[in-house]
């Protein structure tokens, strides 16, 4: 068993109680994807006998929609969805973020970077070990984690098995605190997942690429390591993911027993005859699931969609 920094025992995660979590941004009302997301980490959750979190992850005031966390909650709530615990909201724990970023900066692992967009552009993305030599240093600034120095990354994801990445050469240096004065997605998802007790996420594969940044990041602050299980996300026509970006229709709270027997269509589970209700569905489909059927894939498209699905992806 390793150890923090601080000296603390690190449990594997197989011997905690299971804890897993829902973290919807506020951005748009949820569609077929994200249900995809919602019920595989919650059927998951139940069927390991753990608890299931919902975070609102509202940490982006200039992508948010007025009236969207209702609408999420609400549909959570049709399609029988229930958190255990209390809701948490990131943009009341922006204080806990700085604090973690304060100390990286304090410590040597992050460094102000005034670059530009247009600079950083012209370098494929990937920030550099060193800084625009000309940056205006009375620009805002980004806090950047310093990578160049990070062992290649190798996990082991429950449903896409091993994924490597080297931080310095696949995504450089990163920023965890935005040049707006915004912390970054990254740095907020590793510190509520270790306040929540968080042990496994389930997410859409359009986030595994992110998992080893969150991972060298919790190294890095001493925290818990995780286990992750990538689902294929659906894909339109045209390949493209569905999003609330791509205009993907909101989901519809009046047909949640028909939504939610696609989502096990999709997630290669079976489907319980005739159920009922909802909650007669989701006990069923706890009892009979099986993370090993879902499709080892990063995205399904067109034919390769079970049918119930495809009204989803038009
Ligand atoms: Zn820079």
């Amino acid at each position: 068993m390793s150890t923090t920094p601080a000296g603390e025992a690190i449990a594997p995660p197989s011997s905690r109680p299971y804890v897993g979590r829902f973290a919807p941004s506020p951005t748009g009302p949820l569609h077929f994807g994200s249900l995809l997301g919602a019920l595989a980490s919650f059927l998951d959750a139940h069927a390991a006998s753990g608890r299931w979190l919902v975070r609102i992850e509202d940490i982006d005031p200039l992508r948010e929609q007025p009236g969207a966390t209702r609408q999420i909650l609400a549909t959570l709530a049709s399609h029988g969805l229930q958190h255990d615990g209390e809701l948490l909201f990131q943009s009341q724990r922006t204080e806990l973020y700085r604090a973690a970023a304060d100390a990286l900066q304090r410590n040597g692992m992050a460094y102000r970077c005034h670059c530009s967009r247009s600079w950083l552009a012209r370098h494929g993305g990937i920030h550099p070990a060193t800084c625009q030599p000309q940056a205006d240093p009375g620009s805002p600034a980004a806090l950047r984690l310093a990578v160049q120095s990070a062992p290649p990354s190798l996990f082991e994801d429950r449903v896409q098995g091993q994924y490597q990445q080297l931080l310095a050469r696949d995504v450089g240096d990163f920023v965890i605190w935005r040049k707006e004065d915004l912390p970054a997605y990254q740095l907020a998802v590793v510190i509520d997942d270790a306040a929540q007790g968080v042990t496994d996420v389930v997410r859409g594969s359009d986030l595994l690429d992110n998992t080893p940044r969150q991972q060298y990041l919790q190294q890095q602050l001493g925290l818990r390591q995780l286990r992750y299980a990538h689902i294929p996300v659906i894909a339109d026509r045209q390949g493209q993911k569905l999003s609330k970006q791509t205009f993907a229709r909101p989901l519809d709270d009046a047909a949640a027993l028909d939504n939610l027997l696609a989502a096990l269509d999709f997630l290669g589970q079976q489907r319980p005859r005739q159920p009922r209700s909802v909650a007669a569905l989701l006990r069923w489909a706890v009892d009979h699931w099986r993370i090993e059927a879902v499709p080892r894939r990063l995205a399904l498209a067109g034919d390769e969609l079970p049918p119930s699905c495809r009204l989803f992806a038009s």
